[in-house]
């Protein structure tokens, strides 16, 4: 068998477009237009082109986007204030402070700070426990890419086998809640989970969100399963620097029905659902119908 490639970039720019065209519409029939602050504490390079790449792509659906970078030697009382302002701006419907923070920075009280309305990165411990609880939340965006990707590609996801490998509150479990919501018969494997192949194997969908470069090989995959990579590793090889997944693509690929590849595969699709975070809290805020397929 040769999987179908579930071509996320493509997915991604479906999404956008969707985007585009519900906040020109929102401008000329509300005159409002959705806004979404970055805040950046430091130097750190990857955050550095993460916060670029987000700027641009806001900029591109015609929202707003106001960034805030500050000194590595921030304090919290600072960050904290700049978050409070944001929270009471109402031209900012969306608040997103780049993780990791530096040391120095509590980062779970950093974020639960922000407004839960207009956390488009769902990390709020408000949203996670809507999220828990099946009630409407802000839906963390890697995650919320995926579920896009699966709903495209089966339609219905109810009574599926699905295993998430990796338990971090910002991909694994989150995700496992919204396959849960759609009726999945859900598995979370962890480092401490016993053979994980089989456990594996046992997946109709299986979403590798591990940090480990290949892990996932194709005798982890049963014939015809869903694969969604999630990982995103920088590795040496042919003295190149690369980009892989924590699938090993050739041989899930020769076992799966339909498989995303790295890079191409969930990474677009994370800032798209960001986006459309942002238009969604933006819609709630003036009391506005939200745009169809771009929640959970
Ligand atoms: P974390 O490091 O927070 O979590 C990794 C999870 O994998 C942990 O739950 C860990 O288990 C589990 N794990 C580690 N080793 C093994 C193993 N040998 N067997 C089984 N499980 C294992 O990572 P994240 O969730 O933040 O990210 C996961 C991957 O997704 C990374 O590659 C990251 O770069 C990528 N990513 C991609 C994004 C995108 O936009 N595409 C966005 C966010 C992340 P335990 O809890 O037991 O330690």
């Amino acid at each position: 068998m040769t999987a179908k490639v579930i071509d996320g970039k493509a997915f991604a720019a479906g999404v956008r477009a969707q985007v585009a065209t519900a906040v020109a519409k929102l401008k000329e029939e509300q005159g409002i237009t959705p806004g979404l602050a970055v805040v950046l504490v430091g130097e750190d390079p990857a955050s550095k082109v993460y916060v670029r790449n987000k700027h641009a792509s806001t900029v591109e659906v015609g929202m707003n986007s106001y960034e805030h970078r500050l000194e590595a030697s921030t304090s919290e009382a600072d960050l904290l204030a700049l978050v409070a302002r944001l929270n009471a701006d109402p031209a900012v419907h969306g608040i997103l402070v780049q993780l990791p923070l530096p040391g120095h920075l509590n980062s779970d009280l950093v974020i639960n700070a922000i407004d839960p309305a207009k956390d488009v990165d769902g990390f709020h411990i408000s949203n996670v426990g809507l999220l828990g609880t099946g009630q409407k939340s802000m839906v963390p965006c890697t995650p919320l890419g995926c579920l896009m990707m699966l709903r495209d590609h089966h339609g219905s996801l109810a009574g599926l086998n699905a295993v998430v490998v990796g338990r971090s509150n910002i991909v694994g479990k989150p995700m496992a809640q919204l396959l849960l919501g759609d009726s999945c018969t859900v598995t979370i494997a962890h480092s401490r989970t016993k053979d994980l192949a089989a456990v594996c194997r046992g997946a109709d969908i299986l979403v590798a969100a591990v940090g480990r470069p290949e892990m996932i090989t194709g005798d982890f995959v049963k014939p015809g399963a869903t694969v969604i990579d999630v990982g995103i590793n920088r590795i040496e090889r042919d003295g190149k620097g690369r980009l892989v997944g924590d699938v090993h693509y050739a041989s899930a690929a020769a076992v799966a029905g339909a498989i995303t590849p790295v890079p191409g595969g969930v990474g677009p699709m994370t800032i798209a659902c960001l986006l459309a975070n942002t238009l969604t809290a933006c819609c709630r805020a003036h009391g506005l119908e939200e745009p169809k397929g771009l929640t959970a």
